[in-house]
């Protein structure tokens, strides 16, 4: 057992550290205020190899591991989030292509992601769709040689930037069995019919683009079918288990920072005619902060590595992904609560924070999902 990065992952973690520190602390501020992703950054990133780690040399990425692609949104969210996210979320979606498209959807598709030509995304929840994917509605009809889809998404990370998304859509509505009615289909979204509106006015990460999508008779060539007709939900259990363990990296980096910013004011703040570092109060919210990390990281690092080696296990996941989302919000809690009335104010970067970690308790699976997926392992089906 051997629970020391390798050299090429510490390098990767140096490197995504000064690349983020470097470009994100000036307009952060300025990005979360204004609700508009960096795009300069995320070209920059393309350029520097931080996107889309975990693609292989084949198509274009360098063939290293989701645990990497981890190590990345980590150091990135530990800097901002908002920008973290805005850069990294660009290759989701990628995965479902690397793992269900045939070769020649891999050489379209993943090259553009890799080189920062492309961005991308994936379109599953609905308004009345969201932790029950099997109630999706959206249709795709062939019609001919074509997909004929219709139907509205709801909260789509990247959709007015995104050149193509893989949607989840019911193409086999007679399948006896609800959960072989779906497929995944990539759209374009320059198709006629396609539309994305930003929506406004988040609590957080507000740096990145979340969207509401119609999709009205939108055409695709029946050739852009991902995997196999009456698959997709399936597809998108097993897609789910590579994306969660992000968040975990996600999670960990909004804390990490978060933590960092809280010993730095505890330092410099005296009250009672001591710096506040000096209470014990304060060195046991230190101490039980860094616990928390500490073990949330080694859980995600754990799950990432296990999927990396081909040993996927979803509950492990599902026990990171909850574990590490908790983590976020209780320790930018506490951080903020360490700087007081100064916190509340957004002249500081932990207000930010704060208001950025709980999106990881609700996306890629709630944290009552993760649980029921963990319970369901131990119990079996109800
Ligand atoms: C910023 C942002 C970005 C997003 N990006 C994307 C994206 O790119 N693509 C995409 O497809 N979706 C995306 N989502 C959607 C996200 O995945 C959903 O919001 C999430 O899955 C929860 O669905 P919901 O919002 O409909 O909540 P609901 O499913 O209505 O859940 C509401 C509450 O009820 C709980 N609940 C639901 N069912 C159960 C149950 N059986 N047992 C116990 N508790 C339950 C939930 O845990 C939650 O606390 C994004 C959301 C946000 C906010």
């Amino acid at each position: 057992m051997n629970f020391e990065l390798t050299d090429e992952q510490k390098d990767i973690i140096k490197a995504a550290r000064e690349f983020a520190e470097k470009e994100f602390p000036d307009i952060a501020q300025e990005c979360d205020r204004e609700e508009k992703t960096p795009d300069h950054l995320w070209k920059k990133a393309c350029d520097l190899g931080f996107v889309g780690v975990f693609i292989p040399e084949a198509y274009g990425g360098p063939g290293l591991g989701y645990l990497e692609h981890c190590l990345i949104n980590e150091e990135f969210w530990r800097v901002d989030p908002g920008i973290g996210l805005s850069i990294l979320s660009t290759c989701f979606g990628s995965e479902m292509i690397l793992l269900f498209g045939t070769e020649e959807q891999k050489k379209k598709w993943l090259p553009l992601i890799v080189r920062g030509e492309a961005i991308t995304g994936a379109a599953i929840t609905e308004p009345d769709a969201g932790s029950d994917v099997s109630s999706v509605t959206t249709t795709a009809t062939l019609v001919g040689d074509e997909y004929v889809i219709n139907g509205n998404k709801m909260f789509i990370s990247n959709g007015t930037r995104a050149k193509f998304l893989q949607v989840l859509c019911v193409t086999e509505p007679n399948a006896p069995s609800l959960h072989d009615r779906f497929s995944v289909i990539t759209v374009e979204t320059d198709r006629k019919g396609f539309e994305a509106t930003q929506l406004k006015h988040k609590l957080g990460i507000r740096a990145s683009d979340t969207t509401e999508i119609t999709l009205t008779d939108v055409r695709v060539p029946k050739e852009n079918l991902i995997g196999t007709a009456g698959r997709g939900f399936q597809q998108f259990m097993s897609f789910f288990d590579h994306t969660r363990v992000h968040v975990c990296g996600q999670a960990i980096g909004v804390a990490q920072g978060a933590m960092e910013q809280a010993i730095k004011h505890v330092r410099q703040r005296q009250q009672f005619k001591k710096p506040l570092a000096s209470f014990q109060a304060t060195q046991f919210k230190i101490a039980e902060m860094a616990t928390r990390i500490e073990a949330g990281r080694t859980l995600y690092q754990k799950a990432a590595w296990f999927l990396d080696q081909g040993k996927l296990n979803s509950s492990l996941i599902s026990m990171a992904k909850w574990f590490t989302g908790e983590t976020a919000v209780r320790v930018t809690d506490e951080a903020l609560q360490l700087h007081g009335g100064y916190g509340f104010i957004g002249d500081y970067a932990i207000e930010r924070f704060y208001r950025d970690a709980k999106i990881v308790e609700i996306y890629e699976g709630t944290k009552e999902i993760e649980k029921l997926i963990i319970a369901r392992a131990l119990l079996g089906k109800y």
